[in-house]
């Protein structure tokens, strides 16, 4: 027997990590709160429930999140096979009957000898290993406990995401790097904005259709915590509160003059790069709640991105997350107490394969198989992620997308062939790290034995 660990949160990333550490031979408490206090998305007693919709997006190995499901197959998931027995028709996308699924992964958490289910909401750490996996939805109990371990400032409630574009799709004949005044290096990227051109895209923002909020997330935004809110407004909304406000504001021009010209544009939209290898911008001051097919329709009209590909759109929602990179250790366990581990959204991941990720990669670390990952896997770099300080950036959640996989060597023109590239690199590298997990074959889904898997890939 291997000791003792408790889990606190039977969601995704909980279940992932009971599973694996119970397979482990460790005795394993998990508390869920739920039926006996819900959540304001959760609608059921079941473990793992979906909250949203029932995908578990793509399945294809030229994508980035089907290249996290082959990372996460290499390392043995649990929960991924489960939800491929639980699919249900949806093209490409890992969809799932979310009943089926929930019910099958409770019967399993229940009837496993080495698993105690405790329906009990905790609102502090217990003694001992734990691992905090109590998700985006976090009970308030547990919101103040952490809070008072580790400080106000290390814990956020909502996401305010701006998209990230490939660094190959932006028109470099267009865009110019430069710094503010010329002070510092010339870090960013501007796309300048003739007169004409800015107020086009002020209308399209106004004009363009919005997510909308779930009733919970309207409450809070619009409630008592509406300090957090304003600090990362939406650019639509700004653009709401004057058609000049964004040119005065965060498209402010002054000191951005176009080198070629020498001239002062309108407005001037800045790109940051989101990794070193700067294969990845993110669209400064962009934060927005426009629908994705709006985003790519709007953004597009920005200058020097007309043909901008969009590795992420950018979203505001409600969401419990710590500034992980501030406050964990390497290993992800808390610096304040490192026989805590923080798993799933909590941890500063977004997505529901991303969050069981993290289960399936605590359970890893916790049992001594894991201490580190290629650098060149998704799961390796959203882990790299958590623990690595930004300079000049807030910490905002990472999902599985290309823009976090270091630049390869020669990279081709075709973005098709270099996703393929990218996806045969992690999947070489993860299966001879983790070799022995190969052997037990994964099996794959009708829909991925179908889709058209690049030929470099070696899974
Ligand atoms: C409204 C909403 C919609 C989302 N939609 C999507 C989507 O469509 N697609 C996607 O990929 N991702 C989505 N996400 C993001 C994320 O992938 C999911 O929330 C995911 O379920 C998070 O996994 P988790 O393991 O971190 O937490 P969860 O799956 O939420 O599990 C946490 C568990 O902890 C329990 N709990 C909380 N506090 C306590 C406590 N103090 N004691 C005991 N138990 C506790 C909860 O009841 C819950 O069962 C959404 C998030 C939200 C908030």
């Amino acid at each position: 027997m291997k000791g003792e660990i408790s889990i606190i949160g039977a969601g995704l990333s909980g279940c992932e990590a009971a599973l694996q550490l119970a397979e482990r031979g460790y005795q394993v408490k998990l508390y869920e709160m739920r039926p006996n206090r819900q959540t304001e998305a959760h609608q059921t007693g079941l473990l793992a429930e979906l909250v949203c919709s029932n995908s578990l997006k793509s399945t294809r190995l030229d994508t980035a999140s089907g290249l996290l499901k082959a990372e996460m197959h290499i390392l043995g998931s649990i929960l991924l096979p489960i939800a491929q027995d639980c699919n249900v028709p949806a093209g490409h996308a890992l969809a799932v009957d979310r009943s089926l699924f929930a019910t099958r992964i409770t019967a399993e958490i229940e009837a496993n000898p080495q698993i105690q289910l405790i329906r009990q909401e905790l609102t502090c750490l217990p003694e001992g290993k734990v691992i905090v996996a109590t998700g985006p939805l976090s009970s308030k109990a547990m919101m103040h406990h952490l809070v008072s371990l580790l400080g106000e400032d290390h814990l956020f409630f909502f996401d305010a995401i701006a998209p990230i574009i490939d660094a190959d799709s932006i028109d470099l004949d267009k865009v110019y790097a430069k710094a503010r005044y010329d002070k510092g290096e010339p870090d960013y990227l501007n796309c300048a904005f003739e007169k004409e051109e800015y107020y086009q895209f002020v209308d399209a923002l106004l004009e363009g259709e919005k997510h909308e909020a779930h009733e919970f997330e309207d409450a809070f935004f619009n409630g008592e915590s509406f300090k957090f809110y304003e600090n990362c407004i939406p650019i639509e909304e700004l653009a709401r509160r004057g058609k000049d406000t964004l040119r005065h504001g965060v498209m402010r021009p002054m000191g951005l003059e176009v080198p070629a010209t020498g001239k002062k544009a309108y407005a001037v939209l800045q790109l940051r790069a989101e990794n070193t290898d700067r294969t990845a911008y993110n669209l400064v001051g962009c934060q927005t709640m426009l629908r994705y097919p709006e985003q790519a329709r709007i953004f597009k009209l920005i200058p020097g991105l007309e043909h901008a590909d969009f590795l992420r759109y950018g979203s505001i929602h409600r969401n419990t997350y710590l500034n992980s990179p501030l406050i964990l250790n390497e290993n992800l366990s808390l610096k304040a107490r490192d026989d805590v581990w923080i798993a799933g959204q909590l941890s500063g991941v977004e997505g529901y394969m991303e969050c069981i990720a993290t289960g399936l990669l605590i359970a890893g670390i916790i049992n001594g198989e894991i201490d580190s990952l290629p650098e060149v896997t998704i799961l390796g770099q959203m882990w790299r992620r958590l623990i690595t300080l930004q300079p000049k950036q807030s910490f905002s959640p990472v999902n599985a997308n290309f823009g976090i996989l270091p630049a390869l060597v020669d990279p081709p023109r075709d973005k098709k062939l270099k996703r393929n590239m990218l996806c045969a690199r992690s999947i070489q590298a993860m299966s001879s790290a983790f070799s022995e997990a190969l052997d037990a074959e994964p099996e794959l889904q009708e829909s991925e034995r179908n889709s058209p898997a690049p030929a470099e890939t070696t899974l």
